[in-house]
């Protein structure tokens, strides 16, 4: 498009949606948090973020964009890890940003069921249900800032996928405005509808490639009455797995998360976040010793939690019978390093609960700060998961005695975070590119052949895309290729992104 046809464009959106929802890159406000990611990997530019304030004006920038020959990247909360939410480095894309479109529209009790704009935050369609004293199940770290719409355009998991599922299971209906700017409205909250191909399902899980998402009906469960956390001690993650299958044989549906975390990122958040650690003082949780320990026989731990129909204490009397059952699975009461602090440990306040999942969700944060890794969502049948921590773990002390594995994850999904630090000698520049190109290759391979997946929860983006063509079946590639071509045939939404585009060449693997 000519610089004339961008000045085109700009008028028209201001004409339509207003002075206030259109800002160009030049305009006093800066742009920045708009086009670069929460990673800081990638950084774009755009013609402009446009903020529409409702579903209409959300169509009529589709329409304007495709009609100027100008494509379009949907944005939230622009918390993707992905890089799936910022524009390329043309300088021609429009961000297109549902943040206005922020109001919770109805909280149906009888039907347990509610409806939200897409620009909502997790935590705002969260406390909405939490007033009616109902429960939005779904919960990430970035739950302050990620958005609805973003959370079903990349079918977001977090740490109550096991109980729950992920965003596609919560999920009853959606408003949608396509690549040609028409609205479809199929925001009903039901639980049966048959009535052909469930387009809904397309959708969830696009990352904004199909149209976009500007409100859903959301399925919302009843609140437990009582909830309770323990972090525990594991010689192994084999150790874990057993435990984990323990605790679903005993729990059932109450047990509502199992998160793995090694000994590095909780001796990351030791040493980068010593607040959050400090906030377990007193409480007899894993303590500065047994979270520092970085021995081969430190323990990893596992943070469970069960929820009852009852109470506090009969959530707790539940998770502590499980505890004493699994004895034999825990690391002791001193590790074998000889540091105290590795034994159970099991909530008895709210607030205990809370400091033991603040450290559980500090570790991105540490890990942000330690530095740059090469980072792996990965995804596995639970029981392959220490065979394939075992085999990477070799071939890395082989080939790079100096890294290091920060592995933590969704244990109770077969989810792990598998981030790998780089030797000091990798760490910059393009030694960090061609060890990050064969650790991924190793990581990769290792989980296509135990039966995994490359992308389990943040989506594919920009990060997987040329891994996604490379790895997944030419025939289901194909498939999705023709659905894209089908929806959007002109690429106007997200093009390039989670698919390649076809001009693109993939870098040597
Ligand atoms: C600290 C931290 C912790 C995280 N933890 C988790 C976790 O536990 N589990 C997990 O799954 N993810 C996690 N994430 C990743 C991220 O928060 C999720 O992917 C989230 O769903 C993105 O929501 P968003 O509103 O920020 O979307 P954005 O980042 O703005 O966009 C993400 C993708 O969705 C598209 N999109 C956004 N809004 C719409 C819309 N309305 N319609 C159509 N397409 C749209 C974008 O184009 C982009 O492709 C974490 C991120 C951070 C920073």
């Amino acid at each position: 498009m000519s610089s004339t046809g961008h000045a085109d464009l700009l008028r028209a959106l201001r004409a339509e949606l207003g002075e206030q929802a259109v800002r160009e890159p030049h305009d006093s406000q800066p742009l920045t948090e708009h086009l670069q990611d929460w990673r800081g990997r990638y950084h774009g530019r755009a013609l402009a973020v446009v903020s529409p304030a409702d579903t209409a004006g959300v169509a009529t920038a589709v329409r304007l964009c495709a009609a100027h020959g100008a494509s379009l990247v949907p944005q939230g909360g622009n918390t993707s890890l992905v890089g799936g939410s910022v524009p390329d480095a043309s300088g021609k894309q429009v961000v297109l940003s549902l943040r206005r479109l922020n109001q919770v529209l109805s909280v149906d009790e009888n039907n347990l069921s509610m409806t939200a704009q897409a620009g909502c935050t997790l935590a705002e369609v969260q406390q909405a249900a939490a007033l009616a004293g109902l429960l939005f199940p779904l919960s990430l770290a970035s739950e302050g800032t990620c958005t609805l719409g973003g959370v079903l355009a990349t079918n977001a998991g977090g740490t109550q996928v096991l109980r729950y599922g992920t965003a596609r299971e919560l999920c009853l209906g959606l408003e949608v405005v396509t690549a040609q700017g028409e609205v479809w409205s199929l925001l009903k909250g039901l639980r049966k509808d048959n009535t052909g191909y469930d387009l809904r399902h397309l959708l969830i899980g696009s990352e904004g490639t199909l149209g976009i998402i500007t409100a859903a009906s959301l399925r919302l469960y009843p609140a437990p009455k009582g909830c309770a956390t323990a972090l525990v001690p594991c010689a192994n993650p084999a150790a874990a797995v057993a435990l984990l299958r323990q605790a679903r044989l005993a729990l059932d549906a109450g047990l509502t998360a199992c998160e793995l975390m090694a000994p590095l990122p909780l001796s990351l958040v030791h040493t980068h976040l010593p607040d959050v650690v400090g906030a377990l003082a007193g409480v007899r949780l894993p303590t500065a010793p047994s979270l520092q320990a970085q021995g081969e026989d430190s323990p990893w731990w596992l943070l469970l939690e069960a929820v009852s129909p009852l109470s506090d204490a009969d959530a707790q009397e539940r998770l502590a019978s499980v505890l004493v059952e699994a004895g034999s699975a825990t690391a002791d009461s001193t590790d074998a390093g000889g540091r105290e602090g590795a034994s159970p440990c099991l909530s008895q306040s709210l607030s205990q609960r809370a400091a033991m999942w603040r450290l559980r969700e500090a570790i991105p944060m540490a890990e942000k700060i330690a530095g740059r890794m090469v980072k792996h969502d990965i995804g596995l049948p639970t029981s392959r998961i220490p065979d394939f921590i075992a085999q990477v773990d070799v071939v890395l002390r082989q080939r790079w005695p100096d890294s290091a594995v920060v592995c933590f994850g969704h244990l109770g999904d077969g989810n792990l975070h598998f981030n790998v630090q780089p030797p000091a000698d990798c760490a910059r520049g393009d030694a960090f590119e061609a060890f990050e190109l064969a650790v991924n290759t190793l990581v990769f391979d290792t989980v296509q052949a135990l039966g995994g997946t490359i992308s389990a929860e943040h989506g594919i983006g920009e990060l997987r895309k040329h891994e996604l063509a490379r790895r997944h079946p030419p025939a289901a590639l194909a498939a999705m290729q023709a659905i894209k071509l089908a929806l959007d045939p002109k690429g106007v939404l997200n093009p390039g992104r989670m698919l390649p585009a076809a001009h693109e060449d993939a870098p040597s693997a």
